[in-house]
């Protein structure tokens, strides 16, 4: 693992040295609406090691596709990923939850 590994800031220096590695500014990369087809891409990836019953390690891995794309997508559109989690983490710890057909579901329930 890398130096720092745990740091926010670096993972997203990591993301953004792998645009600049490839030039996604521009060669397409940091399209909105080709960035939003390759998440949803990898989300299908995720589902399917559920139902497939795939490996955890797999799922990990999966799910690392996804979050670098989203590190990614924060940094195609110019917005502080790590402030936008924490001001919607405030949010949601202020709302409710409700069981919903067996599930709980935190919502704003409007
Ligand atoms: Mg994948």
């Amino acid at each position: 693992m890398e130096d720092d590994a745990g740091s926010f800031e670096t993972m997203v220096d990591a993301v953004r040295a792998f645009h600049q590695k490839h030039d996604f500014k521009n060669t397409g990369g940091e399209d909105l609406t080709y960035r939003i087809a390759l998440m949803t891409e990898e989300l299908g990836e995720i589902s399917a090691c559920v139902t497939k019953g795939q490996s955890r390690q797999r799922l990990a891995e999966e799910c690392a596709d996804l979050f670098i794309l989203l590190i990614g997508t924060a940094i195609a559109a110019d917005f502080d990923l790590r402030q936008a989690f924490w001001e919607k983490m405030r949010r949601l710890n202020g709302r409710t939850s409700r069981m919903i057909n067996g599930r709980i579901r935190v919502s704003e329930f409007k």
